[in-house]
């Protein structure tokens, strides 16, 4: 059976990008029959807000979008993601890093699609550890014991996996056990998940994705990256920029059920379009991002 999810991040309003995303998952297990998951990816615990995680379920249900059982919390899952860091760390596949931002940017060579590439200062030490640490994949490591590996994107056909662009990528936060990376690879494999629907701004970390199934066992998905709305300047829209959010249009009254029969359509509010703006790692945990 077909299983797709919605897995948005509660870290502020969700905008006409989500309702499109969340549009394209739904549609997909619908159209199979099958079924409709939303997550909550709720582990960063300094941006994820209970109000925006509150407003997600209220939009979804303004856009006649119906999921399946109740919603997953990502923040029930932590124990999970914390027995699968042990384990990668039993096998010395990820060690523990305490270079700063400022470090790394500083000592990068190349930019990866999170980011300044890690430039592997603290690889290789394994020993006793104190205090909070960042465990970072030992790229090369992983890659040679994982194999040559691919991946099947509905849209886009088989992909060769290339997780080397991104580096030593963080697994464990010095806050949370797991990274937007490992959260979302775990999660998606936990929750049964057989077609993961996402927009193009995670194509790259796919990646990554795949490679860890491989490590941790876990079964492998077929994906399906979808375009993204964006703005006329070419970038993905965002709140911050001034996009409005589906609770403001919720609010002031407007149709959601045809809001959403027009994304459907393919007919966008003026001044926006589909199509793919730089891959990277998505709203959430990107390691560009979060705190390390
Ligand atoms: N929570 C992620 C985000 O909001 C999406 C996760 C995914 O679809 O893989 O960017």
């Amino acid at each position: 059976m077909t299983v797709t999810r919605f897995a948005p991040s509660p870290n502020g309003p969700l905008h006409l990008g989500h309702a499109y995303a969340a549009i394209a998952a739904h549609d997909r297990a619908r159209r199979d029959g099958g079924r409709f998951l939303l997550r909550i990816e709720d582990i960063d615990g300094a941006r994820s807000r209970a109000e925006f995680a509150e407003s997600t379920l209220e939009d979804l249900r303004w856009l006649g979008l119906q999921w399946d059982g109740e919603a997953i919390r990502q923040s029930d899952r932590i124990a999970a993601h914390a027995d699968a860091l042990d384990r990668l760390k039993r096998e010395r596949l990820v060690y523990p890093c305490r270079c700063t931002r400022a470090e790394i940017a500083a000592a990068a060579t190349r930019t990866g699609p999170d980011g300044p590439v890690y430039p592997g200062t603290c690889r290789g030490r394994h020993g006793a550890v104190d205090g909070p640490v960042a465990w970072r994949l030992d790229m090369a490591e992983a890659v040679y014991r994982a194999g040559p590996l691919v991946w099947e994107d509905e849209v886009h056909g088989l992909q060769v996996a290339a997780p080397e662009a991104f580096g030593d990528v963080v697994l464990g936060r010095k806050d949370a056990p797991g990274s937007y990376h490992l959260a979302v690879t775990l999660d998606d494999a936990a929750d049964g998940i057989s077609c993961v629907t996402r927009g193009m701004d995670l194509f790259a970390s796919t990646h990554v994705h795949r490679l860890l199934q491989e490590l941790l066992g876990l079964p492998v998905p077929v994906w399906h990256h979808h375009p993204l709305l964006l703005e006329s300047d070419g970038r993905k829209l965002a709140k911050r920029r001034g996009s409005p959010s589906l609770a403001d249009m919720r609010l002031a009254g407007e149709d959601g059920l045809a809001l959403a029969d027009a994304l459907r359509a393919g007919r966008l509010p003026d001044g926006l379009h589909l199509g793919v703006e730089g891959e990277g790692a998505g709203d959430s945990l990107s390691d560009a991002d979060m705190p390390i």
